[in-house]
């Protein structure tokens, strides 16, 4: 099978070219013609030799995803996309003062199984390549006309459960000859795979982490998301102290909260004394409920009691603000919406 262009790193194009006995300079321009000049076909290409563009047709693939709906919002768009096997993926794009944000997907379903999650009911089909997370990038600025500022990796998947597609996506879109995504402005969402948190840290980037803990101790934790029992809580907890003392950088602890499950005043003063002394913010998340999982959205002044304890306890804690829950912009919620 042909390789895609979106695989290739800047480096990889610059190698590529020097194996063939050519120069890596080559290698850097056709990096910007995808990149910066954004074609999508090799035609477009005009100062290089017709010998290697006909090369590079025989040996790439180009664009190979499309987008098959758009769901429309105030401040949000939702984006279905085909991929080349037909199997769907989404992204969501959300328009924010600073910017836009778009958060993408990483793999056709999810192995995870979180119970209160869309994407784990639909089992994991396969992971993304590399280029099909870039696609998802390039499809969205050419359909909404606007740049994207900022990169979320929390749509479908668990982006660590495809670690490497993920890192090559990285350093691809981070560069400054491309589409140089500043790496403070790419954040990547994981419910707490350790051993590739612990590789995480040792990149050369300063991206964002965010966890998805959901819960302030083993029991509820065990209970709503199956991964804690392969990592629990305290050696997740480790893991994150030893990230911000390598990384110098702050942790986002996302926290869904269900109703009845994990927002009692227990829980949120058990959460205080668990991230206590940690460099990192609590994103309090409003569930989105959805038609197949009985989970219940916590009621909103509930929400204000649960935030004000930690507050209380000086937790930097912020309520998101939510996009699009009338166009089903919750994870996984389109794609299985389709397919019902
Ligand atoms: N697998 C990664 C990234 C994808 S999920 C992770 O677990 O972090 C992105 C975030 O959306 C996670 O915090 C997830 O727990 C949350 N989420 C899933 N379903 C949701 C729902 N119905 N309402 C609100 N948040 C949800």
């Amino acid at each position: 099978m042909k390789n895609n262009v979106y695989n290739l790193t800047f480096k990889d194009w610059e190698d590529y070219f020097v194996d063939k006995g050519d120069k890596k300079f080559k290698g850097q321009q056709v990096f910007d013609w995808l990149y910066r000049k954004r074609i999508s076909s090799f035609d477009e290409i005009t100062n290089i030799k017709k010998e290697i563009i006909e090369m590079l047709k025989e040996e790439f693939s180009m664009r190979t995803i499309s987008i098959t709906k758009v769901e429309r919002d105030v401040d949000v768009n939702k984006y279905l996309f085909s991929l080349n096997d037909n199997e769907k993926v989404e992204a969501v794009l959300m328009n924010h003062l600073y910017g836009n944000s778009l958060c993408i997907s990483t793999q056709v379903g999810c192995n995870m199984g979180c119970k209160f999650c869309e994407s784990g009911r639909l089992k994991k089909v396969r992971n993304l390549e590399t280029h099909e997370m870039v696609e998802q990038i390039l499809l969205v600025e050419e359909e909404c006309g606007k740049r994207i500022s900022h990169v979320v990796v929390m749509g479908i998947g668990e982006p660590f459960d495809n670690y490497d597609n993920l890192v090559k996506f990285i350093e691809i879109i981070n560069h400054p000859k491309g589409i140089e995504l500043g790496s403070r402005h790419i954040t990547v969402s994981t419910c707490g795979i350790v051993p590739k948190i612990k590789e995480f840290m040792k990149l050369p980037y300063q991206v964002n982490l965010a966890i998805s803990l959901h819960a302030p101790n083993n029991k509820i934790r065990n209970e709503i998301m199956p991964i804690n029992k392969a990592y629990p809580i305290e050696i997740l907890m480790n893991t994150l102290k030893e990230y911000i003392q390598t990384t110098n950088r702050r942790v986002t602890f996302e926290y869904i909260l269900l109703d009845g499950i994990n927002d009692n005043k227990e829980c949120a003063m058990e959460l205080a004394q668990l991230v206590k002394g940690m460099n990192c913010y609590i994103n309090l998340i409003p569930y989105n409920e959805t038609n197949n999982i009985s989970y219940k959205r916590t009621k909103s002044e509930n929400i204000s009691k649960f935030y004000d304890i930690l507050k209380k306890n000086k937790i930097n804690v912020t309520i998101r603000r939510e996009y699009g829950s009338k166009i089903s912009a919750a994870c996984g919620q389109l794609r299985s919406k389709k397919e019902d």
